[in-house]
């Protein structure tokens, strides 16, 4: 394995911003991986493990560490009755996992569909969409724990994955990913019941949607939704979305009755923040010099030019305050800044 030196990381990240890595290498397999972890730990360096950069801002100055790119590959299938076990490497890519696995006709990550990255970042963030979490059918992710120096099956019930969090995030740079293990069903049921999707399928007029039109709707919505990643430069959603106590959500509802909330449990309710970006804020489709939000979405932040890790935070900490002043709210990035 070659390690490099001072490789730019806007290359390797969707926002196309980054600054350069003191140090940058592709581990290809489980021996590169501990190759290059030893190498950071003699030269006293942190590491870091990069994806498919999806869900990253990386800061001007670069990272002082190395780099550790994941690119190790291989898919498994293994049928037990109605269950089909699919282990998939951390390097391969979410998607086209997701396209594969509704070609055999595998229910369970349909709705996940067109997320970018790759399978090991999935569930650091217990990636979600349309009302699925990767949580739902994961049985266990394969680790190498860095802090005990062994390799680990970790259960689902270990992983203390919620809402975009999980045991990794948790604890960052304890865990490396190595491969999940998910559970799909031969015969399953169908998850079609948000709202985007139950207005695609009424529009169409189709009534009991198969899973590849579940895919293929998941698919088009996004694509109306979001941006291009081949043609912007973005992570997504900038922010999470806001769980609040009922008397907040009810405060936030008499100020803005238009504001559609979802009731996550008989205390708490999840705010919609693209709506307060939208609505109470004015944030939809902003620009100003090379930064602002997309056009479709106040949550995804957009690099229209050649910005700045700092341009970028800038912009988010205007959203962050305008949120607070008129809402009292506070909100967090979905983004992990690195530095
Ligand atoms: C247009 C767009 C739409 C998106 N839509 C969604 C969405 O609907 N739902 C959603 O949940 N997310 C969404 N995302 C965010 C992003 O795609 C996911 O978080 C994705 O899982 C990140 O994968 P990645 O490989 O690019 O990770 P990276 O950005 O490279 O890394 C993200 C984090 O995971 C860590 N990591 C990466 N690989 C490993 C590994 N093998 N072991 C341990 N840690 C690792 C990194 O160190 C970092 O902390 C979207 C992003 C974009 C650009």
């Amino acid at each position: 394995m070659t390690i490099q030196e001072k490789i730019l990381l806007n290359q390797y990240t969707t926002f196309r911003i980054g600054g350069p890595a003191r140090f940058f290498c592709v581990a290809q397999n489980e021996d590169d991986l501990i190759e290059a972890i030893g190498f950071s730990k003699k030269k006293k360096i942190p590491f870091f493990i990069l994806g498919g950069g999806s869900n990253i801002l990386v800061s001007d100055v670069g990272f002082p560490g190395i780099v550790i790119k994941m690119e190790m590959k291989g898919v498994t299938y293994a049928e037990d009755g109605n269950d089909v076990r699919v282990t998939a490497a951390a390097g391969e890519n979410w998607d086209s996992l997701v396209q594969a696995t509704v070609d055999r006709g595998l229910f369970g990550f349909e709705n996940l569909s067109l997320i970018p990255g790759t399978v090991g970042a999935a569930p650091v963030q217990n990636i979600g969409a349309y009302g699925s979490e990767i949580k739902d059918v994961i049985e266990s992710v394969y680790v190498l724990d860095v802090l005990k120096d062994e390799y680990k099956t970790l259960k689902n019930s270990d992983c203390k994955f919620a809402y975009r969090t999980s045991l990794f995030k948790e604890e960052p740079g304890r865990y490396v990913v190595l491969s999940t293990t998910c559970i799909l069903k031969k015969k399953g049921g169908l998850n079609i019941g948000y709202k985007d999707v139950q207005e695609y399928f009424s529009f169409k007029k189709i009534k009991e949607p198969t899973l590849k039109q579940v895919r293929d709707a998941v698919v088009e919505i996004r694509t109306r939704k979001l941006p291009d990643i081949r043609e912007y430069g973005t992570a997504g959603s900038f922010f999470k979305n806001v769980i609040v106590s009922q008397t907040k959500a009810q405060e936030l509802i008499a100020k803005y009755p238009e504001m559609i909330v979802h009731a996550v449990n008989d205390k708490k309710v999840k705010i919609p923040l693209a709506w307060i970006l939208d609505h109470a804020c004015g944030f939809r489709g902003v620009k100003k010099g090379n930064v602002g939000t997309y056009k479709n979405q106040a949550l995804v932040l957009i690099n229209y030019g050649n910005a700045t890790a700092q341009e970028i935070t800038d912009l988010a900490q205007k959203m962050v305050d305008t949120v607070y002043e008129k809402t009292g709210i506070e909100i967090f990035p979905e983004v992990e800044y690195v530095q």
